[in-house]
């Protein structure tokens, strides 16, 4: 298939992608492997691509406040090289190795994956089961946008025309917490539903809990409870 016609523009600077974000019909370019084929299959139209894949201030993790800032840019494979990620949030490294194979994994982005919104994504499950905070920028300024209100249902998020997700945010974890991921019910090979629990404990006594329920049935929104009572585990 061949996508319909469109500008490509390769940005230098995070404030040049903004820039260039801002005209009606642009849209960010970062690994390519959500929108390119949804270009190709005329299910996504762009007037002009502004490539961010080469803005170095926007790839890494690093420490953060006892938690994680991960640059939107971050590929699934730089979060599993990660000792930050893998010995503070070992389930956000087990669901990354999990993510399809490695060509997909060395190309493709957190921030892509999160931006794409697709509700069969285990990156979403997992940055909202952690209570992950998204950093939004555009030329009118900052926001940051807790992950319960990022995500508004199938492919749609709080992302507005010319913003681009410059980072993420992970908390640290409550003391003692374990996170739990339930087996995902598929139905004809799509994700159906998934539950995720995170649990901190505390002398075996639980003391914080956070349950969330993201599902594909009408109209596709993710659940994110969160809550501190003892009864409800
Ligand atoms: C074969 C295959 C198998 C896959 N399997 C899995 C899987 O098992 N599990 C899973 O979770 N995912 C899976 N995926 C999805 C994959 O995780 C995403 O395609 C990838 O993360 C998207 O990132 P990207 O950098 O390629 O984004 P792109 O394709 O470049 O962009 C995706 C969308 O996000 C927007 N965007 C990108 N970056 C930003 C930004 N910083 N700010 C604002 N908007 C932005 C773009 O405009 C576009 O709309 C698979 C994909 C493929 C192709």
């Amino acid at each position: 298939m061949i996508p319909a016609a469109f500008d490509y523009a390769k940005a230098s600077s995070v404030d040049e992608a903004l820039d260039l974000l801002a005209a009606d019909g642009s849209r960010a370019l970062a690994g390519g492997h959500s929108i390119l084929p949804l270009l190709k299959l005329r299910l996504a139209h762009a007037d002009r691509l502004v490539d961010i894949g080469g803005l170095a201030e926007l790839k890494g993790v690093a420490a953060h406040d006892g938690g994680l800032r991960i640059g939107a840019l971050t590929t699934y494979r730089e979060l599993l090289d990660s000792a930050l990620v893998s010995q503070g949030y070992p389930l956000l490294a087990e669901a990354t190795d999990r993510i399809a194979d490695l060509q997909v994994r060395n190309r493709g982005t957190v921030g892509g994956g999160v931006a794409h919104a697709d509700p069969a994504s285990d990156m979403a499950g997992i940055l909202l089961a952690l209570d992950a905070a998204f950093v939004l920028r555009s030329r009118g300024g900052t926001r940051t946008v807790a992950s319960r209100d990022f995500f508004r249902g199938a492919f749609t998020t709080a992302l507005a025309p010319g913003e681009l997700l410059t980072e993420i945010v992970l908390p640290p974890l409550p003391a003692g917490a374990d996170i739990s991921q339930l087996r995902p019910f598929l139905l004809g090979g799509k994700l159906l539903a998934r539950l995720q629990v995170c649990l901190a404990e505390h002398d075996n006594n639980l003391v914080d809990s956070r349950t969330l329920l993201k599902s594909i049935d009408y109209p596709c929104q993710h659940r994110f409870i969160p809550q501190r009572n003892k009864e409800l585990v």
